[in-house]
């Protein structure tokens, strides 16, 4: 039986399979066909360059009923991996351009998708998300729609975008908010750049969660540090192989943090781009490693204690994570 998974680290976007946005394009007459290989899979050699053409990916989904569509073709692809579980990242940039109003429709019509998929074993939840290469006004108003949406759905405020903008201190003004309105929060950090961000973000935006993170490796006082504090990584291996950080599995630090104690657990990232799924994670994990069903279940474990939800939603997912449970 394929084991039940829980995923932290899914952007919606990224998670498009190239198919269903060229289809989409090809409804709006928009031309994003640069963006493609000849087998039609997303075609980028940077992670400059993937920035781009996730952005042109992204330019097809223009209203709320794509995301709706979008939400139900991610949804399918993660329950045929086993996922149980997962937490996206929306971005009130990408949908409706920081607008609440915007926002509230896309946020709408998400929830609406996933609705169903609940019944058939398959639990979803939102993280906002600010992209930090748009800079910390931006990231203020993602903030706003997010304080204002916050519930049993919207359940934490998050950053993406690239790292090397800014510092996290110029963003701490949007994470206070999103704290104050109750909300959870994780930031990535510690992907392209190294120890000392990882340390800055937990100090200025005083994180739950760090996106990524694997960096701190290169530091073993850090590395204790997480350990001690238990702050979680989330961990994309797929996607940090497939962007160059690491030379292959065996080379990925998620076995050496786990063996020193950090919380660590596995997702995907933006699983097409990087040729990827949740299954293909756990299988290339458990070759490179020699993890066994016991360690992939502790990771989930992991991964579901780190979870945004509430009590009431965790104690029901972890009845799907027993064994033999169908
Ligand atoms: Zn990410």
């Amino acid at each position: 039986m394929m084991l039940p998974k829980i995923e932290l680290h899914l952007h919606l976007e990224g998670a498009a399979p190239p198919a269903f946005i060229r289809g989409l394009a090809r409804e709006k007459s928009i031309d994003i066909n640069g963006i493609f290989d000849e087998r039609g899979r997303y075609r980028f050699d940077s992670f400059r360059q993937f920035l781009k053409v996730y952005e042109a990916a992204t330019s097809a989904l223009t209203t709320p009923d794509d995301y709706a569509r979008l939400t139900r073709a991610v949804l399918e692809e993660s329950a045929a991996s086993g996922v149980a579980y997962c937490e996206t990242f929306i971005s009130p940039d990408f949908c409706g351009g920081g607008d609440l109003g915007a926002w509230q429709d896309y946020l709408h019509a998400i929830r609406e998708a996933a609705a169903p998929f609940d019944p058939q074993g398959i639990t979803l939840r939102g993280i906002a998300t600010c992209i930090r290469h748009f800079g910390p006004d931006r990231a203020r108003q993602a903030a706003r729609c997010a304080m204002e949406t916050a519930g049993d759905w919207l359940v934490g405020f998050g950053m993406g975008g690239d790292e090397n903008t800014g510092q996290p201190k110029d963003y701490a003004y949007a994470f206070d908010m999103a704290r104050e309105a109750g909300l959870r929060l994780t930031a990535h950090a510690g992907e392209w750049r190294g120890p000392d961000a990882v340390r800055d973000t937990i100090r200025d935006l005083r994180v739950d969660r760090i996106g990524h993170g694997v960096r701190a490796i290169e530091d073993l006082a850090l590395v204790d540090e997480l350990a001690e504090r238990g702050t979680v990584l989330e961990c994309c291996p797929g996607s940090n192989i497939a962007l160059g950080l690491y030379p292959g599995w065996r080379r990925h630090p998620i076995n050496e943090l786990d063996r020193r104690g950090v919380r660590v657990t596995v997702s995907t990232d933006d699983p097409p781009f990087f040729d990827t799924t949740m299954a293909r994670e756990y299988d290339r994990l458990a070759e490179a490693f020699d993890w066994d069903d016991g360690q992939l279940r502790r990771i989930a474990r992991t991964a579901l204690d780190a979870a945004f939800c509430d009590g009431e939603t965790r104690a029901r997912i972890l009845k799907r994570l027993e064994p033999g449970h169908a």
